[in-house]
């Protein structure tokens, strides 16, 4: 299998992987073929995966896209990277991602932009681009994603595959470059859910490394894909249907939803009344916590530093100048400007009472339905180039997704279709299922009775 896997990537040019080492790879095989043969494997012993490059890794350079970290090596392995090496599963390398995790099209990468599998003209969505295509391209059966307001719901759209963002706290943060702590959550992307069940019975749990870490009894996900939905009640958010939602995203969105009625789902009209402020909101937290986040790259502790300097303030100014790209740096000004004293009551303390109120949206939701379907994204994959030049058009194409990050809630997205764009090629769509807190069972016993 990894042989296969590393054969197809050498012969790939998506730019999807950034680290692979076939000598690495093959000497995990090997170990995974003698655990096989004592007797000593896990379901997942042998089995391929890869890394969005947010997680470091010991044994291959962990970049987070950035420049800033082009050579850097971590001393240790994320939590996440440890237990699936523990489960048995072999590493693949690398995925290219969007320059910490921020991004919607994975074209903010320093490593260059990725290509959608589907459609080479179109991007793959971002930050976990390198990953969603990577899988929908069958260079890897299984990837980690990372999901701060959408990274990993929206690349699976774009791609075809499937991911899940699991309750915030379930997965470990420890050894996730941070970008967002508040909202970042790592989770498992894959062709299925029913994939994405084992790998997420490896990678929840409590961790004592990260101070947000949920203490729960572990849960066995791939035991409860088996339930019959009859009766299942699925709200239906007037404003994810609203203007802006192209015809073909939402034509094959509802056919999704019919055959939802067919297996005997029952569909409820709810409304999720703030969905337009989650953008505002989460633009204003989101670059306010990586403001505080990113000021860890000096130039002293980690990667990057830049080589002539006057004095310390000047070194400052040139490495981070030189590490960072347009995007990061919008965010850093951004962040620190809403924290700054005067304004921090008008945006920080406002953005925050208005999250307040978008998790009360959705407890009022859950209410009269179990489950929340919609569209991921208003449009499928835009071409290649289009919205580079123009952040705000990236931060609107998060509208359905973002208000689920700050309610800390789970979501899936599910390939559900194909539309035509604007371009004429088929490009797939997505279908969101959001849940309760802790429903993650439950969405992928949902995902899986549809696929
Ligand atoms: N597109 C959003 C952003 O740029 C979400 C990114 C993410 O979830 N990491 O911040």
């Amino acid at each position: 299998l990894a042989t296969h896997y590393l054969n197809r990537i050498e012969a790939s040019n998506l730019n999807a992987f950034m680290h692979v080492d076939r000598s690495l790879t093959l000497a995990q095989a090997n170990a995974a073929d003698q655990a096989l043969a004592a007797g000593d494997a896990t379901a997942l012993t042998g089995i391929p995966i890869a890394h969005k490059d947010i997680f470091v890794t010991r044994d291959w350079r962990s970049t987070a896209g950035s420049r800033m970290l082009e050579n850097y090596v971590s001393p240790f392995d994320a939590t996440v990277v440890t237990l699936f090496k523990q489960a048995g599963m072999v590493t693949l390398g690398k995925l290219n991602c969007d320059e910490f995790a921020m991004g919607s099209g994975n074209e903010n990468s320093y490593f260059g932009a990725v290509k959608n599998p589907w459609d080479t003209s179109a991007v793959p969505g971002g930050s976990s681009g390198g990953s969603a295509a990577a899988i929908a391209a069958r260079l890897t059966p299984a990837a980690t994603g990372t999901d701060t307001g959408g990274s990993i719901r929206q690349p699976a759209a774009f791609c075809g595959v499937t991911g899940i963002k699991p309750t915030y706290g379930s997965v470990s943060r420890y050894g996730m470059i941070a970008f967002a702590s508040s909202l970042d959550q790592g989770g498992p992307m894959a062709q299925t859910a029913e994939d994405c069940s084992w790998l997420l019975n490896a990678m929840t749990g409590f961790d004592e490394k990260d101070s947000t870490s949920v203490q729960r009894d572990k849960e066995d996900f791939s035991r409860q894909l088996n339930q019959d939905i009859k009766g299942l009640r699925i709200g239906v958010p007037r404003e994810f249907f609203g203007t802006g939602l192209a015809s073909d995203v939402e034509q094959a969105v509802r056919t999704a939803l019919a055959e939802y009625e067919k297996l005997g789902a029952t569909l409820v009209d709810i409304s999720l009344p703030k969905t337009e402020l989650s953008i505002p909101v989460y633009y204003i937290i989101a670059p306010a916590e990586a403001s505080s986040n990113l000021s860890r790259f000096d130039g002293v502790r980690y990667g990057h530093r830049a080589a002539d300097y006057k004095d310390l303030n000047d070194m400052y100014r040139k490495t981070r100048t030189e590490g960072f790209g347009d995007e990061v740096k919008r965010r850093i000004l951004t962040g620190a400007y809403v924290l700054s004293h005067g304004y921090y009551d008008a945006y920080y303390l406002q953005a925050q009472k208005i999250r307040r109120l978008i998790a009360q949206d959705f407890q009022a939701a859950f209410a009269q339905c179990d489950v929340i379907m919609g569209p991921v994204a208003p449009t499928v994959a835009w071409d290649l180039g289009d919205k580079s030049d123009d952040p705000v058009a990236n931060y609107l194409a998060d509208i359905f997704t973002l208000s689920t990050s700050l309610a800390g809630l789970p979501g899936m997205s599910i390939p559900c279709g194909f539309g035509q764009g604007e371009k004429n090629s088929n490009r797939p769509v997505g279908l969101q299922i959001i849940g309760n807190y802790f429903s993650e069972a439950k969405l992928l016993n949902v995902a899986h009775q549809y696929q």
